[in-house]
């Protein structure tokens, strides 16, 4: 039998295929391949998607996020709040310009938990970075009523919730920065790396085309020392097509999540719900399984379907992040939803017989055991 993979970009691709391979030909023949007019349209309309004012294309999803840091002047002994569960990028994206992470841990949703925020905040801290984990939105209401209360900047990391809402605002549109990346990979996926910034601020768009461009705004006239992080023509063409569909895409994922919850039935796994006021576009489906993860995996695997670990090592944890000195145990929930999660196979194009064969898989696990 075929296997199952965890994702398939192929699949994906070949959804609109026609249109990509289209709009691809007209870019490599336009003779203009960074920053043009494919650029300015996709900025236009995936603001207008995201529901703010501007859009500012880069090239992945990590310059994102420290660009946002860096253009909002936090570094150097400042403390950024994040959640300890998250992607790794995310803690270096606050970390890149020297500020420090401050860890919080998740709800049972997966997100930062808002009521754990407050007891963390000192007089160094400058934002909390708020991480939309496997396509849910956080709870966005209590985040940036705390975000005004202490005077703090908000920064949300949109990597893997391209349409996710919280009580009807889409996410990337809360806070001084949205960051998103396009990898290949992510619901709104690119055909390379891509990335980009959302935000309502005049100012805080026009420092970002700044930044991303060598810190010019002006030809050879350089003001700051920016990065290299444009987005290529190529890219931002195939996300204009993606876009366009993007609605077709969340609705695909959400119905594949759908008969996950209603398939599944087995006493060992613990299904992933949706906090109230929140929706999620289902980037990852992600089970936990207190007692057998490990063996849980293997045995998906022996039968042909492959899984995920998001993410087997929290950030504090890792050799990266050595220099912090957090402790194993110094985030319980973090630590315990490492060892326990489990990422199901989902991708836009998989197929109803699939899918029943992964549920049909898991209700087997252990049957008739404890
Ligand atoms: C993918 C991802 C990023 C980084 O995006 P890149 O485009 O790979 O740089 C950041 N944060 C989260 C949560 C992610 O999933």
């Amino acid at each position: 039998m075929e296997k199952i993979m965890q994702g398939r970009m192929d699949r994906g691709f070949q959804k609109y295929q026609d249109e990509y391979e289209k709009k691809a030909l007209e870019v490599l023949r336009s003779g203009w391949y960074i920053l043009g007019k494919e650029d300015e349209a996709f900025e236009e309309e995936f603001a207008k998607y995201v529901g703010t004012n501007y859009s500012v294309g880069l090239a992945s999803g990590l310059d994102a996020l420290w660009l946002a840091f860096r253009v909002l002047g936090i570094g150097e002994g400042d403390e950024v709040i994040v959640q300890g569960n998250t992607y790794i990028a995310s803690v270096m994206g606050i970390t890149i310009n020297g500020a420090t992470p401050v860890f919080v841990e998740p709800d049972k949703y997966y997100q930062i938990d808002a009521d754990a925020i407050e007891e963390k905040i000192t007089d160094k801290t400058k934002a909390i970075l708020v991480v939309h984990l496997y396509g849910q939105a956080a709870n966005m209401t209590k985040i940036t009523e705390i975000c005004k209360k202490y005077n703090l900047r908000l920064v949300e990391d949109c990597a893997q919730s391209h349409g996710a809402c919280h009580d009807g605002k889409m996410t990337g549109s809360f806070g001084d920065f949205g960051c998103f990346s396009f990898y290949p990979s992510k619901n709104m996926g690119a055909f390379g790396d891509a990335g980009a910034i959302t935000t309502n601020d005049p100012e805080l768009a026009r420092l970002m085309k700044i930044y991303r461009n060598y810190g010019s705004e002006k030809r050879y006239h350089n003001m700051v020392v920016g990065a290299n992080s444009r987005l290529d023509e190529l890219q931002a063409g195939l996300l204009r097509v993606k876009l366009a569909h993007m609605d077709e895409i969340t609705k695909e994922r959400e119905q594949l999540a759908l008969k996950y919850a209603d398939g599944i039935d087995n006493p060992m796994v613990i299904k992933p719900e949706v906090a109230a006021g929140s929706t999620s576009v289902w980037h990852q489906y992600v089970l936990r399984v207190p007692e057998y993860r490990d063996d849980f995996k293997q045995y998906l695997e022996e039968n042909g379907i492959m899984t995920i670990i998001h993410y087997p090592i929290p950030p504090h944890l890792s050799e990266a992040y050595k220099r912090l000195e957090l402790k194993e145990g110094s985030l319980p929930i973090t630590e315990k939803y490492a060892n326990e999660v489990i990422s199901l196979p989902i991708y836009a194009g998989m197929t109803d017989e699939e899918q029943s064969r992964v549920i049909e898989c898991i209700n087997n696990y252990r049957k008739g055991t404890k």
